[in-house]
């Protein structure tokens, strides 16, 4: 039972459970119980004003795939003023017309380059020393193809449910405050250490907490909703040519204490960021190619499922099936970011997700061979 293996359909055990503490297979979706579907749509309501509604290369148009016409769809939003528009109203009060500045002028980088690529890796993909090092090369690849790059990060391996772990040895009622507290410690862990690993290949990131990435939300500890996203230092960091890696899974709340998202929510902090910066795509690293008609552990004849709808996605999650995190789909949906489900540990196209039909063709804006490409090779 890996827990972070949540993008495979199917059953699966509730193996390590214990009383009192909420392991990430306890979340409703994945226990069988029926989805909070509509619950967790919630946290959609910051979308009061009119979305950006970015026509972004879906499934069905594969005219639009050519980079100059991405970038002539995505120069109107960075014109308009109106890039700002998922923090909606939030943000002109709270940020400089120099963040709004940075922020535009990240957005029009596309004009010029590439893609700008929204990377989450999940804790599998981050595990250890080791693993830390191979996600970094992956990051590096991406960036030397002539990407930007923006990463989301959740805690390594094990660690929040070790932490939650801790805390049930100190206390069976800790304030949930403090809780949130400590299980944010996960995700700076993971960030700061990825940085080195990408500064080491000779790339500069830079990471960056919830906080500092502008992620605002609710005040329900352990389950916060993001409520407005002004990510102006990662803009700015990526605009500078750097790397940007955002702590998955957590926020500030109107006082600027920590909150986390509920388990598995850097699946939506990473969505949350590719539909503020309008990125072109939102790659969900994890340890299996992508999703699949079954578990692929439990069903040996699980087929991979090359390309989805949102609405089929967050059908399947509604069935019980222990999928990305189901607000992060929401956002997804919402904002028409694609997202593309796949392994860190290959090299193969996942599972895409988007607004168009299914066509199993589209590889993607990050060609595969930006991701074979060995960065030490060039050192
Ligand atoms: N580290 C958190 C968890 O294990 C968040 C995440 O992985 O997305 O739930
Ligand atoms: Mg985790």
């Amino acid at each position: 039972y890996h827990r972070n293996s949540g993008l495979a359909l199917g059953l699966r055990s509730a193996g390590g459970r214990r009383p009192g503490v909420c392991r990430r297979s306890d979340a409703g979706a994945r226990s069988g119980r029926p989805a909070p579907a509509v619950e967790n749509s919630v946290c959609l309501k910051l979308a009061t004003q009119k979305t950006p509604a970015l026509k972004l290369p879906t499934h069905n148009h594969p005219a639009q795939h050519h980079p100059l016409q991405i970038a002539a769809e995505q120069t109107r939003f960075s014109t308009g003023g109106n890039f700002t528009s998922f923090g909606h109203n939030r943000y002109n009060q709270d940020v400089s017309s120099k963040g709004a500045a940075a922020l535009t002028a990240a957005c029009r980088l596309k004009e010029v380059f590439m893609a700008l690529v929204v990377q989450k890796y999940g804790g599998s993909s981050v595990s250890d020393a080791a693993a830390m090092k191979r996600v970094a090369k992956r990051i590096v690849a991406t960036k030397r193809a002539g990407h930007n790059v923006v990463v989301v990060v959740s805690a390594m391996g094990d660690t929040t449910d070790d932490l939650l772990d801790l805390a049930a040895s100190v206390t069976q009622k800790a304030p949930q405050r403090e809780m949130d507290m400590l299980l944010s410690a996960g995700e700076r862990i993971s960030m700061s250490l990825l940085a080195m690993a990408v500064n080491e290949l000779g790339e500069t990131a830079i990471s960056y907490t919830g906080q500092q990435a502008g992620v605002q939300t609710d005040n329900h500890y352990g389950k916060a909703h993001i409520v407005s996203m002004v990510p102006e230092r990662v803009a700015r960091s990526i605009h500078d040519g750097n790397i940007a890696i955002v702590a998955g899974f957590q926020g500030v709340n109107e006082r600027k204490d920590v909150t986390t998202l509920g388990r598995g929510g850097s699946d939506t902090t990473a969505v949350a960021l590719a539909a503020s910066l309008h990125a072109d795509v939102c790659e969900i690293y994890t340890d299996v190619d992508g999703m699949f008609t079954a578990d692929p552990r439990l069903v040996l004849k699980a087929k991979q499922i090359s390309a989805t709808t949102f609405e089929e996605t967050l059908e399947m999650a509604a069935h019980g099936a222990k999928i990305l995190h189901l607000r992060a789909v929401e956002f997804a949906r919402r904002y028409h970011v694609p997202l593309h489900v796949r392994s860190s540990f290959s090299d193969k196209s996942g599972t895409w997700i988007s607004d168009g039909p299914a066509h199993p063709e589209l590889k993607g804006l990050v060609p595969d061979s930006a991701l074979t490409f060995d960065p030490e090779a060039q050192l």
